[in-house]
């Protein structure tokens, strides 16, 4: 957008950076501005500052290069449940982790919005697994075949972004150990009408998940880039203790 004008959106605030005294900049994803930051100038004023995590329709200009001036954000209590529910709150946080490593500013997200708008008391799990599925796969580093062989049973391997089965893997030592908790799990997410009725166990949910943060690690070659995964993980094993 090149005008100056301000405009309204809806909008989620996920992050909230101090950045003097009484200002902050802020990371968000709006619905046709995709992610931005956001200069908020008094973020901590007794209004009291933006609510982090539940939508609503947040007014904002250009300031410069990239970055936004904040006007004013009002919440959709509709959404209170977004905070109020740890098990949502957590893995909305892990959603925007993964979002945050695969999205620049000014990218549009509009599947990403549409999905983060639906979660319920009851779809937390499945619902966060499927967003970063589709994060992976809209940023082109899903992988569609198990194996290049087509394989998918006995011991899978994740090496280099591509999932290698046990034949095709004799000559591959390293790699990350695909269990058969998320062997199990990953073409459900390649079929649309059979994940609308998938359930998962926590077991899988971590299993899962931590294969998503080794399989974006290795495609971007960093080390832990999803910061949160790891304390999620933790806290999922230490739940199921
Ligand atoms: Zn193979």
């Amino acid at each position: 957008m090149l005008d100056n004008s301000a405009a309204t959106e809806p909008a989620v605030i996920y992050r909230l950076y101090p950045y003097s005294d009484y200002s902050a900049v802020a990371s968000a994803v709006t619905f046709e501005h995709g992610k931005i930051k956001i200069f908020i100038k008094n973020a901590y004023n007794k209004r009291g500052s933006p609510i982090c995590l539940i939508p609503g329709a947040l007014s904002f200009s250009p300031k410069n290069s990239g970055l936004y001036r904040f006007h004013s954000f009002s919440h959709n209590p509709d959404y209170y449940h977004y905070i109020k529910n740890p098990d949502i709150a957590l893995r909305l946080n892990l959603c925007f982790d993964f979002f945050d490593q695969l999205f620049i500013h000014g990218e549009s997200s509009a599947a990403f919005w549409k999905l983060i708008l639906k979660f319920t008391d009851k779809n937390y799990r499945e619902l966060s697994m499927y967003i970063i599925y589709r994060l992976l796969k809209d940023a082109g580093f899903w992988f569609y075949h198990p194996c290049a062989c087509g394989k998918l049973e006995g011991g899978l391997t994740l090496h280099n972004g591509r999932i290698i089965c046990e034949r095709c893997n004799l000559t591959v030592s390293r790699g990350f150990a695909i269990n058969q908790e998320a062997a199990r799990c990953l073409p459900l997410f390649e079929k649309t009408e059979a994940y609308r009725t998938a359930k998962f166990t926590s077991a899988e949910e971590g299993e899962v998940l931590k294969l998503f943060g080794a399989h974006l690690d290795s495609v971007l070659e960093k080390e832990e880039a999803v910061k949160s995964l790891k304390v999620f993980s933790n806290m999922l094993t230490t739940l199921q203790q």
